[in-house]
């Protein structure tokens, strides 16, 4: 197999009685889009700080494509880090802000406009080589600063939050740029995210954090159907779980379950199938919200608890779905969509 792009083993960080990151043991491949989602002061932002050499472990090593790096600084690791507040030079023109790494590093000048052009090209800035960052929008001037951090040619480029001052439309928007850039130059994209969504769209894998420790790392689509703790099914999208007295009503045996909103099916109708490999709950609905796409209802279940699911919207309009409020309904789902979840959650 071939070697990882990151190895993380054994790594903490105590800051005096803080444990900021405790114990946490991570492969990222090479050339994978691999973002550490999780709450604010889960730790992810301290172990990109380690891998970047900005903070020394307490515990544990860092090794960068097989290289122990765990003691070296920062500028002698092959990473390079993207900030959310970009700190371009504002004196400078968007060429200079690209190409001042290698200046310091004695490049020609011929050969510094070369690659520093090439960056350019790689975020689709070509052209905008003259202008400085005030002339620019909030998403050129990120673009300028990932052509600032690509021109290095780094193996492992770390991203934290760096789409978090735009605004939504935009940062949608630089979310599929950012992953397509990333295909085209094939780096090693380390990215920290809060918003879920935002790691679920982007990435290769996720690793979900909590208290400074790995809950679980997968594809998002392994995040997202098969959560392996409560944390994670409440954390990555919307939290339903079925516990206790209800769960064993519902599931027909104790536990913690899990159940996706858009796996439910909502019969209006009252109908209640007669279908073994489905389960079957009725209950009332307590909210509604329009959402113009779909309609999101909460329902209080006979059974004991509360689930979300989601409808979409075939003909009603949002006086329609208003009124569903207060009704009574049945909720449907396949048996295959109630994940187990351990207890603790
Ligand atoms: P955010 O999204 O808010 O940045 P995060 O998940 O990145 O959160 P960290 O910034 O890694 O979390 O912080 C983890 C914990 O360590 C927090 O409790 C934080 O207050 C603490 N911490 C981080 N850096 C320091 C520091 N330099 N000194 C003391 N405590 C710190």
């Amino acid at each position: 197999m071939a070697e990882a792009a990151v190895r993380l083993r054994g790594l903490s960080k105590h800051f005096g009685r803080i444990h900021a990151v405790s114990d946490v043991d991570l492969d990222i491949a090479d050339g994978e889009f691999f973002s550490m989602l999780g709450p604010s002061g889960s730790g992810k932002t301290t172990v990109l700080r380690l891998i970047a050499g900005f903070e020394t472990p307490t515990a544990g090593t860092v090794e960068l494509a097989g290289r122990d790096v765990t003691r070296l600084a920062p500028f002698e690791r092959d990473v390079h880090t993207v900030f959310q507040d970009y700190a371009l030079f504002p004196h400078m023109t968007v060429e200079q802000n690209v190409a001042y790494a290698l200046k310091i590093l004695k490049v020609p000048k011929a050969e510094r406009a070369r690659r520093a052009g090439e960056a350019l090209d790689q975020v689709r800035l070509g052209g905008f080589g003259g202008r400085r960052p005030a002339k620019l929008s909030g998403g050129q001037r990120q673009r300028v600063a990932l052509a600032r951090a690509l021109v290095g040619r780094p193996r492992v480029l770390l991203l934290d939050e760096p789409l978090g001052a735009l605004d939504l439309k935009l940062r949608e928007q630089m979310q599929s740029e950012l992953k397509q850039i990333q295909r085209d130059v094939g780096i090693t994209f380390v990215f920290v995210t809060h918003d879920q969504q935002e790691a679920l769209t982007m990435s290769d894998r996720i690793a979900v954090f909590q208290h400074g420790r790995i809950e679980q790392v997968g594809t998002p689509a392994e995040i997202y159907e098969r959560p392996t703790t409560g944390f994670v099914a409440s954390f990555v999208g919307i939290s339903n779980l079925l516990t206790a007295e209800a769960a064993k009503r519902i599931v027909g045996t104790s536990g913690t379950y899990t159940i996706r909103p858009e796996k439910i099916q909502v019969r209006g109708d009252g109908a209640v199938p007669d279908d073994p490999a489905h389960i079957t709950v009725k209950g009332t609905v307590v909210d509604v919200v329009y959402l113009g796409d779909v309609t999101r209802l909460l329902v209080d279940l006979d059974a004991g608890g509360r689930l979300t699911a989601l409808q979409q919207n075939l003909r009603t309009s949002s006086a329609d779905v208003a009124a569903l409020r207060g009704t009574r309904t049945v909720l449907t789902w396949h048996r295959q969509h109630t994940v187990r979840v351990p207890d603790s959650a």
